[in-house]
């Protein structure tokens, strides 16, 4: 696919549709700032495709997430006149024919939307190029989920890089200098500007395009149960951007503090910055005027975040670069051969937070409860599956996915591919965390572990990390030290 640069000029023309899909908001939305700038009339349309959220591991928690941000988003375009349709299809292959037919009959001079970069994505975004070049419509996919098109950043031998540390330096060796100014959102329009695009009228009332955004799509519902904090997330581009501007009071500090996770020492922007609602660009920003305008600069906070951002930019890179890992495959095809086990048994325990490793299980009842769970402890619980309990990390990757109101397929599968050692991780195969000396250094009072894990609240901060018997809490599944011998030889033994 190509990414046309957002910023180059076309002839200008008078009707002109967004079609949103993760990039929730209205400020520096580089799909809808270009179709502003050219169109008198302009319309915005989402496509629900549920079924292809299916089975791409969607859950619950990161549609509602998506469903409520878009009505947040409706009412902010509503206040300037541009109307936002939504229509439910079921897959991703119903897309192109659907939006060729509405383009043709409301006759859309051009359809923006900013790239997405997923295999199933882009493939889909290639048959919506199609489908509306039959009916004579262009459209413009835009850069705007990442700072610079995946695919332009490469090696000396033009290859993709595969490491995070050379990527980051070659990344702000080529861009750091660059501004990266947010784009203004598009400008209100009158109250009756879509009279000069009667079509609508007629479209609304034969198609199932409606102008409200249900709670609920296919089989997706309410979260429910026992995730019912993720619908404490306030939703919307104002929340994204009011937690933006509190973290950027905190943002120095984020070096001393962001790996404990009894403390809100992170940002928590991924379910914001996932969604569109917040872009990475407004981050950046906010980051680098914290840091005299470089990307390694005078904060070690601001710098660390920075990198951060950097990792996200580096996996949605990654998987246009490697799409092999868009197909459920390693990014190490020799790690195919690990024997993974199969025990259901395993699985589940560690899926409901009862493995007996407290800081394991805090971890796992934190996202079940809120969606959400700390990056030190994903590392954490991702390491214990795949090596100490050697479980395959396609499970943990999907039951991530079912579970977080952050949920992105880039950053899910790149992070499970780090923590399995089948991924980028430079250090190789023998990096197994121990989640007892973990526990010790990033929740040293057991704080963290007494809220999510109430069996052990009353016992001491020595004792809390490696519990003696304890009425009510299993003891431990695996022993850590074996396991992970085990799981070194396993993987030393795999044939290249
Ligand atoms: C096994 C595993 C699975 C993960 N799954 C996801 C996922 O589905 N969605 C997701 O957004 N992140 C995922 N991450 C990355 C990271 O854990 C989260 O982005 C982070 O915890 C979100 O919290 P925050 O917004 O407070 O992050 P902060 O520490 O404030 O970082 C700011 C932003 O930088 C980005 N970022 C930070 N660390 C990483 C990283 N290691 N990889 C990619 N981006 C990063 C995120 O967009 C994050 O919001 C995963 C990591 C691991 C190890």
């Amino acid at each position: 696919m190509v990414d046309k640069n957002s910023r180059g000029s076309r002839a200008p023309f008078r009707r002109g549709l967004v079609w949103l899909r993760n990039d929730l908001r209205c400020a520096d939305n580089t799909a809808l700032y270009r179709a502003d700038k050219g169109s008198d009339a302009l319309a915005a349309v989402f496509i629900a495709c549920p079924e292809t959220w299916r089975s791409h591991g969607d859950g619950d928690n990161v549609v509602a997430f998506r469903l409520r941000s878009l009505q947040h988003l409706q009412q902010d375009l509503a206040a300037r006149n541009i109307p936002l349709y939504f229509l439910e299809l079921s897959t991703f292959a119903q897309v192109p024919a659907a939006l060729a037919q509405l383009a043709h009959k409301l006759h859309v001079d051009a359809v923006f939307a900013n790239a997405e970069y997923p295999l199933n994505e882009r493939k889909r975004d290639e048959a919506v190029r199609e489908s509306l070049r039959e009916v004579g419509v262009p459209v413009e996919y835009c850069t705007d989920r990442t700072l610079i098109p995946p695919g332009s950043l490469t090696t000396n031998s033009g290859d993709g890089f595969k490491v995070f540390t050379p990527f980051k330096r070659a990344f702000i060796a080529r861009h750091g200098d660059e501004a990266m100014d947010p784009l203004p959102a598009p400008r209100a329009r009158s109250g009756d500007h879509l009279q000069l695009w009667p079509e609508w009228q007629a479209l609304e009332a034969e198609n199932n395009l409606v102008r409200t955004i249900p709670k609920t799509v296919g089989d997706y519902g309410v979260p429910a149960g026992g995730a019912e904090r993720v619908l404490d997330w306030p939703v919307g581009e104002a929340a994204g951007l009011a937690h933006l501007e509190t973290f950027s009071e905190k943002v120095d500090d984020y070096l001393k503090l962001r790996d404990f996770p009894g403390v809100e020492g992170t940002s928590r922007l991924s379910p914001y910055l996932n969604c569109g609602a917040v872009s990475i660009r407004q981050c950046v920003k906010m980051a680098l005027a914290e840091n005299g305008g470089h990307w390694v600069g005078k904060s070690e906070g601001a710098s660390t975040w920075l990198s951060e951002l950097l990792w996200r930019e580096f996996y949605q890179h990654l998987v246009v670069n490697f799409p092999r890992v868009c197909r459920n495959q390693p990014f190490k095809p020799e790690t195919e051969q690990v024997p993974w086990s199969r025990s259901k048994h395993d699985f589940e325990r560690w899926c409901a937070g009862e493995t007996g490793v407290p800081i394991v299980d805090a971890a796992m009842r934190q996202l079940n409860r809120t969606g959400w769970m700390h990056n030190r402890l994903r590392m954490v619980v991702a390491s214990f599956l795949t090596k100490n309990l050697l479980i395959d990390w396609r499970r943990g990757e999907h039951y991530f996915m079912q579970q977080l109101v952050d949920a992105d397929f880039a950053a899910n599968n790149g992070g499970w591919q780090w923590a399995a050692s089948t991924g980028t991780d430079a250090v190789p195969y023998f990096r197994v965390f121990n989640p007892y000396s973990q526990s010790k250094k990033f929740d040293a009072e057991g704080d963290f572990i007494r809220v999510f894990v109430p069996e052990l609240a009353r016992l001491s901060a020595r004792d809390i990390h490696c519990p003696p018997p304890v009425d009510g809490y299993p003891p431990p599944m695996c022993n850590v030290t074996d396991s992970r011998k085990h799981a070194i030889e396993v993987f030393a033994n795999l044939k290249s």
